[in-house]
């Protein structure tokens, strides 16, 4: 669901923001290091001298919960990519045969398609957020290309052993734990008894694990292949392939 945000600057031109109202608690903007309610935003607008929504109050802005969704939560390196190491610029990253396959057909199938991945280089200093983020960018661009997408992304900064101070310690998102999927489960209407997670390490499956979903552990070959292998074990495949 779309909201269009109106913000009159000091300049009076007025600006028009589209913001994705996905929840009572939309999702805006992931920075790894917490999750951005629709709050923030309201807040700057005011700051701004802004209005929205045609001077609707905020509680106006609450929309009724859409329908849940099962959805699929990938690992990144190991599952869509090949895990080279602190993967971090397009020129690294080899996709995994078939990953591009199994996310279209996973949004085919009407999962949400969500990507949870630790990314400790920031934290180790061998590259910056700004170049998960732009990565990010060009996976999702690479999958467009081919009519898939991925709903919502997650990644973990930091590691305790870090060497930049923002991100040298623990963090409840960091895979064993569970944060990043329970933020999303927060942010997205999931059907949780539905959903599951494909890993490549076992803390992957331990995340999974202690957010209460089930998680599949994939090694090699093909993810498209993977990914029906799961859904046929888990009784959708009948009544969930597309025609
Ligand atoms: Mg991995």
């Amino acid at each position: 669901m779309l909201a269009i945000v109106l913000c009159r600057h000091s300049n009076l031109k007025t600006r028009y923001w589209a913001v994705s109202l996905n929840s009572f608690k939309p999702h805006v903007r992931n920075t790894g290091s917490q999750s951005r309610s629709f709050s923030p935003i309201l807040d700057t607008l005011r700051l701004r001298g802004g209005i929205y929504l045609s001077g609707l109050q905020e509680k106006s802005l609450k929309v009724p919960m859409p329908r849940q969704r099962k959805a699929v939560f990938l690992d990144r390196d190991g599952v869509l990519n090949l895990d080279t190491g602190y993967v971090h610029t397009p020129d690294q990253f080899v996709w995994v045969s078939g990953a591009k396959e199994a996310i279209r057909f996973l949004n085919e199938l009407g999962f949400y398609v969500f990507i949870v991945t630790n990314q400790s280089g920031v934290a180790r200093g061998y590259f910056k957020e700004h170049d998960v983020l732009a990565l990010h960018k060009w996976i999702d661009s690479e999958l467009s290309d081919i009519g898939a997408s991925i709903d919502d992304w997650r990644y973990c900064p930091f590691h305790r052993d870090g060497i930049v101070a923002e991100f040298a310690m623990d963090h409840h998102w960091r895979k064993p734990e569970a944060g990043m999927i329970n933020d999303l489960m927060e942010t997205w209407p999931i059907e949780k008894d539905e959903s599951f997670l494909i890993g490549d390490k076992s803390s992957d499956l331990a995340a999974a694990s202690a957010a209460g979903i089930a998680g599949y552990l994939f090694s090699d070959g093909d993810l498209l292949d993977f990914v029906k292998s799961i859904l046929s074990k888990r009784g959708h495949a009948q009544r969930s392939e597309p025609e």
